[in-house]
């Protein structure tokens, strides 16, 4: 987690140095040139991709404008999330990083048929994000209380009917009001954005929730610059 190179195929950071500079994946043995952009997209490709990726269109529609099929689209979306996922990291202590650790090995996503939970956490001025199953939130607390770090928690609330039945967030700690101030507006950033696409595997909700806090934490950058960025996460 603290590695920025991870495999673009499957998400590992375990890799071996092997021949004619590549790098290998020790769990799925994908072979890649760390220097070259992934997926054998060319950098015009890329380039198009991210400008779609920014503006928040779906899948389909980057498609049909680009011309590239759908599968490799969706493959290039997901490549790109674990790499935004694994730089978000770096906006928090290296404490905090070990307790979300240790909280994904015993408590994993898969494995949960309850919704997760959404964990937004604020250090400085930027927002980390992440989901966790139910199971985990009594361990969570406890971990997180005491450290020093703003937490908040969002918990899906079973109502009598579909309006009271939702998702609602509290801030369990914080050191200064911007603090909550910030978090309640990415909680609304994050509702407009991602509550209202359905069909994100809970296993994948921890990759949705990157993409969007650092969207929100880039929100005043230009689209060429956030563009400049992702193309450097991309590139290793
Ligand atoms: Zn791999």
């Amino acid at each position: 987690m603290k590695n920025t190179l991870i495999c673009p195929r499957c998400g590992n950071i375990k890799l071996y140095r092997v021949r004619r500079n590549k790098l290998m994946c020790s769990s799925c043995r994908y072979e890649w040139r760390p220097d070259r952009l992934p997926l054998r997209l060319r950098n015009d490709q890329w380039e198009t991709i991210l400008r779609h990726f920014i503006a928040d269109h779906c899948s389909n529609r980057i498609s049909r404008e680009t011309h590239i099929e759908r599968r490799r689209i969706l493959r290039a979306l997901l490549v790109l999330r674990r790499v935004i996922a694994n730089d978000l990291v770096s906006c928090l202590d290296g404490c905090i990083i070990d307790i979300l650790d240790g909280l994904s090995e015993a408590y994993p996503l898969e494995e949960t048929r309850r919704r997760p939970l959404y964990v937004f956490l604020c250090q400085r001025k930027e927002i980390y994000a992440t989901a966790v199953p139910e199971e985990g939130r009594s361990r969570l607390v406890e971990e997180l209380m005491g450290s020093k770090v703003c937490f908040s928690v969002a918990q899906w609330r079973e109502g009598v009917d579909v309006k009271t039945r939702r998702y609602t967030h509290r801030v369990h700690q914080f050191e200064n009001e911007g603090q909550i101030d910030l978090v309640n507006r990415f909680w609304k950033y994050l509702w407009g954005s991602l509550i209202g696409r359905g069909g994100i595997r809970y296993r994948r909700l921890p990759l949705y929730l990157a993409e969007y806090a650092w969207k929100f934490n880039h929100r005043n950058t230009s689209k060429v610059r956030q563009r400049k960025l992702l193309l450097d996460l991309l590139s290793y």
